[in-house]
């Protein structure tokens, strides 16, 4: 059979896809710790740490130089500056060749513990599996709160709703990898993007630890642009909401407008001027927020044209999982 030749000959390729911005000190106890996890897996898979070099400034490059030497399979990705985690996971996903994927950070937040469930689960047939963390007992108050807020209006506005604290932890079959790289947007919000593709999908919960060293490169101003990149790059709503305002306050200038207009004839103005002064205000104020809620119209559509994404993906079925596990039955 077709399977079994595939099953006995190669092992399927599992690719870590490692962002990577001034991390010299993180890069020598990730890679300690992902050999550790994963003794004894290389009769299942074969494994490659992708480091995407974002810019570094450090000796981030040539630590990873040094320790490619070693055993593990390591690949280095060198972006020409810094182009922030969501431009360089973008690059990994890009230049793999991996069966299935895993974006991690470094910094060991994402427990590499976890990777053999999610092989295990997404060689059952899950093309998906998120990672998604329990407690953030782990962070502060305020980034507590400000991600809880966060992922509560994302998903009032979005489209697709994004799981809650899944973060980019997560395994990904090649399958969607492809169907992400064809996504056409120029700003990316990659936790979107993998749910917006669909594909069946599978959970895992975890409680994420502390940073392993030096400190998180997000400021508060950085994740506050990524929120508005996220939400406005996945809904238009924040737009389109301008119609229904401008309707409405047009129906209602116009309605007072009338009153006026009716009173002031019937009765007679009280200050001389008032009635065309309020008049024109209400008239011009209505036909403006008509005319920009039509606009708001016109510019979410050309939005979600110039995004060029597909109208629709295909499942077309796996290249390994359910059938190999029967196989191994
Ligand atoms: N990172 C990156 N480019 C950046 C900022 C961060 O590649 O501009 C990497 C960083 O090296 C780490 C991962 O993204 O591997 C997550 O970063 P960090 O731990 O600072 O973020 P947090 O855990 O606070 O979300
Ligand atoms: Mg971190």
């Amino acid at each position: 059979m077709n399977e079994d030749k595939r099953m006995t000959e190669t092992l399927p390729k599992l690719a870590l896809i490692v962002p990577v911005f001034n991390e010299e000190q993180a890069i020598a106890p990730f890679v300690n710790k992902i050999a550790d996890v994963l003794v004894g897996f290389s009769n299942k898979a074969t494994i490659e740490i992708c480091f995407v070099n974002d810019g570094s400034t450090d000796k981030t490059e040539q630590i990873i130089d040094e320790i490619s030497q070693s055993t593990l399979n390591i690949k280095t990705i060198n972006l020409s500056r810094n182009f922030g985690k969501e431009a360089a996971l973008s690059a990994g996903l890009d230049y793999t060749d991996a069966d299935a994927v895993i974006p991690i950070d470094v910094d060991l937040q994402d427990p590499p513990e976890l990777i053999p469930e999610m092989f295990n689960l997404w060689m059952n047939g899950a093309q998906i599996v998120n990672a998604r963390r329990i407690t953030r007992d782990q962070d502060t108050w305020l980034k507590r709160t400000s991600a809880g807020a966060f992922y509560k209006i994302f998903n009032i506005l979005a489209d697709h709703p994004i799981p809650r604290n899944v973060g980019d932890f997560r395994l990904l079959d090649r399958e969607v990898v492809e169907v992400v790289r064809q996504l056409g947007e120029r700003s990316r919000f990659n936790k979107a993007l993998f749910s917006w593709v669909g594909f069946e999908t599978a959970e895992l919960t975890h409680e994420r630890p502390a940073r392993a060293d030096g400190e998180s490169a997000w400021s508060y101003w950085k994740l506050w642009k990524l929120a508005l990149d996220g939400i406005f790059s996945s809904s238009t709503t924040p737009l389109r909401v301008w119609s229904y305002i401008g309707v409405l306050m047009g129906v209602m200038s116009f309605t007072y407008s009338a009153y006026i207009l009716i009173k002031t004839l019937a009765f007679g103005g009280d200050v001389p001027g008032y009635a065309s002064t309020i008049i024109l205000i209400l008239t011009f104020g209505g036909f403006n927020l008509f005319a920009l809620g039509i606009i708001g119209e016109y510019v979410g559509r050309i939005y979600t044209e110039v995004r060029q994404r597909p109208l629709y993906v295909l499942r077309q079925g796996r290249l390994r999982g359910k059938n190999d596990m029967h196989l191994n039955e």
